[in-house]
């Protein structure tokens, strides 16, 4: 029998969120500034103001800022020149925001399976698939709940196969890997102001360049390409993707901000990390030696041996509660029912049903035959086994020390 608790814990009154926006006061000067002002629209000082700010704290030469974090993604489809047809590597444990912009585009993602240490994009099966599709010229590579990849290795793969990295960034700003910022590491970056991301604009996304004939580009292709001209004048295709200035003025806001929720974060991490001591779960891994992750999201790991039975279909899931074992799926339940928010690890893009077709390059399998019949923790497929016994826990920055404890006491009970 698992999963039993004393009644002395009650349920949060308030809900505890995975991930929620947080507010300080300067946005709303922002944007009444743009109000007050009438710069009510995608050009004005806010937009000025974050793009040399974040190009500043991140360390490269320009930051354009654009509608949201999937605009830059695409827009670095267009830059990277991919056409329909064309197959691109990317990571296969990711939101879907790293991938649909691969289609916008018609190009074919094949995905490239993960590494224990990081729970990122894995170069050895990378440098495996390049061995398979010599012909590949693009990697869209995202480092996963806020923690580095193996980033000098998988640029060190694209280079020697004169391959362009794009580097998605949404969920690790303010991350950096050998004391260099995340984002910096591709040809192209892309950071994420969404709402559940380590620093909010409501919505909104930036794309990172140290090229200024880049970002020229890209400010021309997100205010729908006008050429120079007094009428309206068309060369090429065009997008309605610019940043607003009110959206702008909530950036400029929580950009001083963005240490302060990362210091936040990484306490979460690390009481979790102590709160689980004796259990058989270890947190979502990071290179302790060349990195400091940004700890947007606090994941935990079950051990194999511990693992409940658990059976995961296409939209629902069971699983059998054992003595002193446990599973993903009845840890989120046993929250849920406290009124706290976790979330399955991302599902990886190769299991998806749309992208059932592709290809998925693994250290061991040989890279066309699809793996469905996975074997758990073999190194067959990296992604499935953690998408099967990881989960992410409620990691908001303005959760208390206290509720954070109760959760905790709610999850070593499901281990009973
Ligand atoms: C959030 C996210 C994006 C997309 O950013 P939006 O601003 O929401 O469009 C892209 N990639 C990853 C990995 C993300 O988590």
């Amino acid at each position: 029998m698992a999963f039993v608790l004393n009644g002395n814990v009650k349920p949060f009154e308030k809900k505890i969120y995975l991930s929620s926006p947080t507010m300080h006061g300067e946005e709303l000067t922002y944007m009444s500034e743009a109000f007050h002002t009438n710069w009510m629209s995608t050009v004005g000082a806010n937009i000025n103001e974050v793009e040399r700010i974040v190009a500043e704290k991140i360390g490269c030469g320009y930051a354009v800022a654009l509608s949201a974090g999937t605009a830059a993604l695409h827009l670095c489809m267009k830059l990277a020149g991919i056409k329909k047809g064309d197959r691109v590597f990317c990571s296969d444990v990711t939101f879907a925001a790293t991938v649909n912009p691969i289609m916008y585009e018609g190009g074919i993602p094949v995905f490239i399976d993960t590494e224990y240490d990081t729970w990122n994009m894995d170069p050895v099966a990378l440098e495996k698939a390049f061995e398979l599709y010599p012909d590949v010229k693009v990697v869209v590579m995202a480092n996963l709940y806020g923690v580095p990849g193996k980033l000098d290795e998988i640029s060190e793969i694209c280079k020697k196969h004169g391959a362009l990295l794009i580097e998605d960034a949404a969920e690790s700003m303010g991350a950096t890997y050998k004391g260099r910022q995340t984002g910096t590491f591709g040809d192209f970056g892309v950071v994420s102001f969404n709402g559940n991301k380590i620093i909010t604009g409501s919505s909104g996304g930036m794309l990172l360049t140290d090229d200024i004939a880049v970002a020229n580009k890209v400010r021309k292709w997100s205010t729908q390409s006008r050429e120079r001209a007094s009428w309206y004048q068309h060369e090429e295709v065009g997008y309605n993707y610019r940043m607003s200035n009110v959206v702008a003025g909530v950036v400029r806001g929580q950009l001083p901000y963005l240490e302060e929720h990362i210091a936040q974060k990484k306490a979460i991490y690390e009481r979790y990390k102590k709160g689980f001591e004796g259990l058989p779960l270890t947190m979502n891994p990071f290179d302790a030696e060349n990195s400091v992750p940004n700890y947007w999201l606090s994941c935990a790991i079950i051990d194999k041996d511990a693992m409940c039975r658990q059976v995961r279909g296409e939209n629902e899931s069971c699983y059998i509660s054992e003595s002193g074992k446990s599973c993903p799926d009845e840890i989120l339940e046993a929250i849920a029912k406290y009124n706290a928010e976790g979330r399955p690890i991302w599902k990886p893009m190769h299991m998806q049903p749309i992208y059932r077709m592709h290809g998925f390059v693994t250290r061991e399998g040989d890279g066309r035959g699809r793996t469905n019949a996975y074997i758990a923790g073999e190194g067959v497929d990296v992604g499935m086994d953690i998408f099967n016994r990881g989960l992410c826990l409620p990691s908001d920055n303005k959760m208390t020390a206290e509720e954070q404890d109760r959760i905790i006491e709610i999850i070593r009970a499901c281990f009973n």
